[in-house]
C-alpha cells in the first residue's frame, strides 16, 4: 500500500519505512512524521503500525529520531496553553509500576499547598496500572471532561486529573493502546516519546518524572532507567522548561493493594495519613521535587512538615473530594470506603513456609492482576474494577507457616488455583532476617 497523504510523503512508502527500521537504519524526520501523520489519520492500518512499532522496539532510535518522533506526536493534535492559569502549574508522571497509586495521593497534596496541578493520565499499560482506570473506579467520576472544563477546574480549585483527550497527542493515544496489545511497551524511545509528546501538547513546563525500574517496571535495571532519564531531559531542553527525574525501584509492588478500586481505597487512606513506608517515601520525594520546581526554597524538613500538615489537617483529602465532585463523582464513596463494590470472591493465600520475605516479584503479581481482570490483555478488553490483590506481607516482613501472604479479590473461581500458586511463587521466603529496601534511588 502506498500512501501519499503528506507533501513530504509524496515519494514515501510505509513498507520501505518499516523495512528501514527493521534493518536498524536511521529514519529521517520526514519519514517519522509520515508514519505518525498516516497512523493518526487512519491512513496506515494497525498491522503496518504494529510492524513499525515492533521494529522501533527491537532496533531502537537515536536521539534525533526520538526528538522527531516526540515532536510529530505532539504536533498530531491540538496543543494546550496553560500559561493563562499560572506559571506555577506543575505536573508529575510515572513510567509505570505495579500498585503505583502515587498520582492519586501526590496531586491533591500539592494542590492543597497552593500549587496548581493539571494532569492528563493514561490507562493501564502492560502489567502496570493506569491512573485513568483508577479514577474511573470512583462512581461517576468523569475523566473525559472538555479542555475548557479542565482548565477552569485548575483555575478555580487548583486541580484536575483527566484522561488524555483524543485532541491532544492523538498519535500517542493510538500508539499507546497498540503497544499494549503487541508487547511493545518496554522501549526507551517509545516510552520517552509517549510521555513527552503528551506533556508538550498539554502545555506542561515543569514536570517531575518518576522513572521506575525493576521487575514490575518497563525499565528492568538502573542503567536503563538512567538512559531513559537522560533521553527525557534531552527532549525537554528548551526555554522555560524544567524537569526532575526521580529514579525509583519497582521490584516489589508499591504499597499493599493492586487493582483499581483497591488502589483508590489505599490512596484515600494515604490522604488520611495511613501509608505504607514505601508509599510514604516516594510520595514525599515527589511532592518535595514538585514543590521545588514550583519555586519553593524551604529546606527539605520544612517542606516535609508542610506536606504532613496538608495531610493531617484534612486539606489534601478535601482537595481530592473537591476535584472528584467537580468531575461528577459520587463522593459519598470517598467518605465511606465500604460503599465501594467488592469482588464476589475474596480468598487468602496461605504461606507454607516460615521465615522472612526476601523477594516479592512485582512482575508476577502484576501478571496475576491482569489474569484476574484488573488490566487488559488487548486494547479493547473491559477491566473489572473490583478485582486485584491485597498484600499482607512485603519484603523484610516475618512470615509464619499458615499465615496469610495476600488476599485475592476475584470474579472467577476457575482460575483461582493457578493464581494462588502464582502469588506463592512471587514470594521468596528465607530463614535469615531481611531488611526492607528504600524505594527512591536517585534524583537526576
Ligand atoms: N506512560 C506513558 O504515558 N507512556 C509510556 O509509554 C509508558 C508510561
Amino acid at each position: 500500500m502506498i500512501n501519499k497523504f503528506t507533501k513530504e510523503g509524496e515519494n514515501m512508502n510505509i513498507i520501505e519505512i518499516i523495512d528501514k527500521k527493521r534493518l536498524g537504519k536511521e529514519l529521517s524526520n520526514d519519514e517519522i512524521k509520515y508514519f505518525i501523520e498516516g497512523y493518526t489519520k487512519n491512513k496506515i492500518p494497525d498491522y503496518q503500525a504494529a510492524a513499525f512499532i515492533m521494529a522501533v522496539c527491537i532496533n531502537g532510535m537515536n536521539e534525533d529520531e526520538i526528538i522527531s518522533m516526540t515532536t510529530a506526536m505532539a504536533d498530531s493534535g491540538e496543543k494546550l496553553d496553560l500559561s493563562d492559569i499560572s506559571d506555577l502549574v506543575v505536573d508529575k508522571h510515572s513510567t509505570g509500576g505495579v500498585g503505583d497509586k502515587v498520582t492519586l495521593i501526590v496531586s491533591p497534596i500539592i494542590a492543597s499547598l497552593g500549587i496548581p496541578v493539571a494532569k492528563m493520565s493514561g490507562r493501564g499499560l502492560g502489567i502496570t496500572g493506569g491512573t485513568v482506570d483508577k479514577l474511573q473506579s470512583i462512581p461517576a467520576y468523569r475523566t473525559d471532561i472538555s479542555i475548557d472544563e479542565f482548565k477552569n477546574n485548575v483555575k478555580e480549585i487548583g486541580i484536575s486529573l483527566i484522561s488524555q483527550t483524543m485532541d491532544l497527542a492523538p498519535a500517542d493515544k493510538k500508539i499507546y493502546a497498540l503497544r499494549d496489545s503487541i508487547a511493545a511497551v518496554n522501549s526507551i524511545p517509545l516510552i520517552a516519546s509517549s510521555i513527552m509528546s503528551k506533556k508538550i501538547a498539554a502545555g506542561t513546563n515543569k514536570i517531575v518524572i518518576d522513572i521506575t525500574y525493576g521487575s514490575g517496571a518497563f525499565m528492568k535495571n538502573k542503567l536503563q532507567a538512567k538512559r531513559l532519564a537522560k533521553c527525557m531531559k534531552e527532549i525537554w531542553k528548551g526555554k522555560d522548561r524544567q524537569i526532575c527525574c526521580v529514579i525509583s525501584k519497582m521490584d516489589q509492588p508499591l504499597g499493599y493493594s493492586i487493582g483499581n478500586i483497591l488502589e483508590v481505597i489505599e490512596a484515600v487512606k494515604a490522604l488520611h495519613g495511613e501509608m505504607k513506608e514505601d508509599v510514604q517515601e516516594i510520595v514525599f520525594e515527589i511532592c518535595i521535587q514538585m514543590l521545588k520546581l514550583a519555586g519553593r526554597k524551604e529546606t527539605r524538613s520544612q517542606l516535609e512538615k508542610e506536606i504532613w500538615n496538608a495531610i493531617n489537617s484534612g486539606k489534601a483529602f478535601d482537595k481530592f473530594v473537591q476535584m472528584a465532585q467537580r468531575q461528577g463523582a459520587d463522593v459519598s464513596y470517598l467518605y465511606d470506603l465500604d460503599k465501594f463494590e467488592k469482588a464476589p470472591i475474596i480468598i487468602p493465600v496461605i504461606s507454607d513456609k516460615s521465615g522472612y520475605v526476601k523477594e516479592l516479584s512485582a512482575e508476577k503479581i502484576g501478571k496475576v492482576s491482569i489474569n484476574l481482570g484488573a488490566g487488559r490483555k488487548n486494547k479493547e478488553e473491559e477491566i473489572d474494577k473490583r478485582v486485584g490483590i491485597i498484600l499482607c506481607k512485603k519484603i523484610g516482613d516475618r512470615v509464619e507457616n499458615g499465615e496469610c501472604l495476600a488476599y485475592i479479590h476475584a470474579n472467577n473461581s476457575e482460575i483461582l488455583d493457578s493464581q494462588i500458586d502464582a502469588i506463592k511463587s512471587a514470594y521468596k521466603i528465607v530463614s535469615d532476617v531481611v531488611n526492607s529496601e528504600k524505594v527512591v534511588d536517585e534524583i537526576i
